[in-house]
């Protein structure tokens, strides 16, 4: 019979409140650092609400039943109990509710695209602004931290199995955290010299500071996750090597591979992919691989290729680099633009000026080969394409030319189709994303589970948690299922171990 001292203590009852009395109260957002001082520094662009004013916004949630916000969340947080325990001023309570459904609230809160998401669900936001559901979970989280630090977490005894994961991205965190709280001996493997992902080699600190990506990587280390970094699986380790060594395996490797434009001259010097790019201009060369460490130097003029949010933290990075002229180049308008609105916004308040309707046709390159600038031609939108966005034409006869010293390419990614060499029998689609069940985050072979960018395709830190809390409870189904032979064995699958990749 479970222990009643076990179950989770009760949420404290919401009464019904006041709709009328809370569409009165006036909506606040925390401050942010003015945009001619913020291009002089890489900080975080927003400081944190103050507590009080965190209470009154909070107060603005009607506490609606139906939750519309809560169920937008991919990972399902909710939200309105939350902001209830904060607009108490229970800021602990409210932070570890975030915390029951995300691994990485502080994240989320700065990263999510919540106008698509819980604020864009928001009933509040139908007729005024809706409530800032992100930047509210971000200060509950970081306050929790500031002030005591996060609840103490008694770990169950050691299961004695074994899970490999190999990223240390969103959806190998999640999976780390998750198995390892079921007393599973977890070990992540990471290519790069510092664990985090994209939220370290991609993700500018204007976003999100490197310190709470470095804090993570303590907690898990303190519940027992090892992180092996500088170690890529089929290089360092081999894939078999991995597969015999561990129970279960989780594959979080991420859309690694930028897309390239294939017009003339894009291979000469001072074009530079979007990830080479933010990863030199946003950390210190320590924590770059040898060969990426050379300095990017002083570009006075870049152009930005591309419309989401990798671009708009290029342009941005751009800016903080010192360049004068910054230009970003989309096909589309702004109106099919995918990335978050503030991003833009803050792109625009900051100086980068937007060329829409624009496609590239040739890097142009000067005496010595070196980018000289970028020709382009203008587009018309014309009739919707298979993703429903109108596909963009050229306007015949239309071209002009843009000068620069430096190109980014920030045209999207793709999954690494060196998983097909590294695991011949793992099922791949067309793009090369991972194929899996989508309840069980499966691969084709078993005891091997996937998500986050490598099966999506790129996408959100949000919806790689979410693959991750699938797979990491298929996971844990699944140990239960591996026999374990005595100490240094090998150990032996349940079923047709021919399958085994
Ligand atoms: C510049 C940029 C900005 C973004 N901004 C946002 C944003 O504002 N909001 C948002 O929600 N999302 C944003 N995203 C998307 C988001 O970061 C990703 O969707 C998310 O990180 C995916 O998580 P993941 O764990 O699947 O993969 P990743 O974060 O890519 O992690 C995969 C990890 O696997 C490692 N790896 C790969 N191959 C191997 C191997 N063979 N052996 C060992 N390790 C390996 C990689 O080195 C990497 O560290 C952004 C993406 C980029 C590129």
């Amino acid at each position: 019979m479970a222990d009643p001292t076990d179950a989770p203590e009760p949420k404290p009852q919401r009464p019904q409140v006041d709709r009328k009395a809370r569409f009165q109260i006036p909506p606040y957002r925390p401050s942010k650092q003015p945009p001619d001082e913020r291009i002089k520094n890489f900080d975080e662009v927003y400081h944190l609400f103050a507590g009080d004013i965190a209470r009154i916004e909070a107060e603005r949630c009607i506490q609606c039943p139906a939750a519309p916000c809560q169920k937008a969340c991919p990972v399902h947080n909710d939200i309105p109990g939350a902001l209830w325990l904060l607009e108490q001023g229970d800021f602990n309570g409210a932070a570890n509710i975030f915390r029951e459904t995300s691994e990485l609230p502080e994240m989320c809160g700065r990263l999510c695209p919540q106008e698509r998401l819980c604020e864009g669900h928001c009933v509040v936001g139908k007729n005024a602004l809706p409530v800032a559901i992100g930047k509210l979970e971000t200060f509950t989280t970081e306050w929790q931290h500031a002030n005591g630090g996060l609840p103490v977490i008694t770990l169950p005894a050691s299961s004695g199995k074994h899970v490999a994961v190999i990223g240390s991205g969103p959806a190998g965190i999640g999976v780390a955290e998750r198995l390892v709280k079921h007393g599973h001996h977890v070990v992540i493997f990471e290519a790069w010299p510092k664990p985090g992902g994209i939220l370290r080699y991609g993700i500018p600190n204007f976003k999100q500071n490197k310190a709470a990506v470095d804090r993570k990587f303590e907690e898990l280390a303190a519940l027992g996750v090892e992180v092996r970094c500088g170690v890529r699986v089929g290089d360092h380790i081999s894939w078999e090597q991995v597969r015999r060594e561990f129970d279960a395996v989780f594959v979080g490797v991420g859309a690694s591979e930028g897309s390239r434009l294939n017009i003339p001259n894009e291979d000469a010097p001072g074009v530079i992919s979007a990830t080479d790019f933010l990863v030199r201009a946003n950390l210190p060369p320590k924590d770059l691989p040898k060969e990426m460490r050379e300095p990017l130097g002083a570009p006075r003029r870049v152009v930005v290729i591309g419309g989401g949010d990798t671009s708009m933290d290029c342009v941005r990075s751009a800016r903080r680099l010192g360049a004068e002229e910054v230009t970003l180049v989309y096909r589309r308008t702004e109106a099919e633009m995918q990335g978050r609105v503030e991003e833009r916004t803050h792109a625009q308040e900051e100086g980068v000026r937007f060329e829409y309707l624009a496609s590239p046709v040739e890097v142009l390159v000067d005496g010595e080969g070196a980018v000289a600038g970028l020709r382009c031609v203008r587009m018309r939108l014309g009739e919707p394409d298979d993703t429903g966005r109108a596909r963009p034409e050229p306007v015949p006869g239309s071209e002009f030319e843009i000068p620069a010293e430096m190109l980014v390419l920030a045209i999207g990614y793709n999954v690494d189709p060196e998983w097909g060499e590294i695991v011949p029998a793992l099922t791949r689609d067309r793009w090369d994303r991972l194929v899996v069940d989508p309840d069980t985050m499966q691969t084709n072979l078993p005891g091997v589970f996937a998500g986050g960018d490598d099966v999506n395709g790129a996408d959100l830190v949000v919806t790689a948690l979410a693959d991750a809390h699938r797979a990491a409870d298929a996971i844990e189904a699944y140990l239960r299922t591996v026999i374990r032979q005595p100490d240094g064995e090998p150990r032996k699958l349940i079923g047709d171990s021919s399958l085994l990749g």
